[in-house]
């Protein structure tokens, strides 16, 4: 097999998934692993700052100053516990991020994946019992697009902190239009009643973290964690690949 991967390989030389620029040397990353991005590119991905909001991790784009509780989380305190992302929305994660959706290159996300593990295990260390699981897609997105981008990322997340992943047990029970495009009250209302746990039993006392790729207002991880709650979870953590700054 490794015989045949060479061969193909002279014959369709690696190329970033991104910028297309050939990978050569450069399609392995510190561990040793392939990546299918190039190092520029990699490079280029804007790491979250402070200031930012100390619950939802939402960052002020602009200016210095301490982190503070940003408009949305003083005006209603959200559900979930906490919510982190290791990677601002913007240049080109956001390229990755359209690339792995939407132009369904779900091997981007065994570079992105680990990305987003690694900042997990920093974030969380490895406390036992930590319950791993995915933002679902409704199953007709599933069709749709083949494949659940948040879960092949969760999958990274839970081997790297060495815990469970229950990609079943909460699930997207309705239908609704793309988060894109609408206004923050709009998505709010388009998630609200989208989710529901199938097995309370499996998620009651538990700390959830919650992965997606990317939040805007954070309202469907907040949707998510209303359930999770309702069902009993302890704490819900929530964790996403990138998070777009306040203007
Ligand atoms: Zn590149
Ligand atoms: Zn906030």
């Amino acid at each position: 097999m490794i015989l045949l991967s060479r061969l193909m390989d002279l014959i369709y030389p690696p190329r970033c998934g991104v910028c297309h620029a050939f990978l050569g040397e450069q399609g392995v990353n510190h561990e040793g692993k392939e990546m299918d991005l190039c190092r520029p590119c990699f490079n280029s991905f804007a790491e979250v700052r402070s200031p930012l909001c100390p619950s939802c991790g939402r960052p002020f784009g602009s200016g210095g100053g301490e982190d503070h509780a940003c408009a949305d989380c003083l005006a209603k305190k959200p559900f979930f516990d906490i919510a982190r992302a290791p990677y601002v929305y913007e240049g080109l994660l956001m390229t990755a991020i359209h690339e792995l959706k939407y132009a369904r290159k779900s091997y981007l996300a065994r570079s992105l994946g680990p990305l987003l593990a690694s900042y997990a295990v920093t974030w969380l260390g490895n406390p036992d019992g930590l319950l791993v699981m995915p933002v679902p897609l409704h199953p007709r997105r599933l069709r749709e697009r083949g494949f659940n981008q948040s879960l092949l990322l969760a999958r990274h997340v839970a081997s790297g902190l060495e815990t469970e992943l229950d990609y079943l047990s909460l699930r997207r029970t309705r239908f609704t239009q793309p988060q894109t495009n609408l206004t923050s009250d709009e998505r709010r209302k388009n998630v609200r009643r989208a989710f529901d746990v199938r097995d309370a039993a499996g998620v009651r006392g538990r700390t959830v973290i919650l992965v997606d790729d990317v939040a805007t207002t954070g309202s469907t991880l907040n949707e998510c964690a209303r359930v999770l709650k309702k069902a009993g979870a302890r704490e819900v953590c929530c964790l996403a690949l990138a998070r777009t700054a306040t203007g």
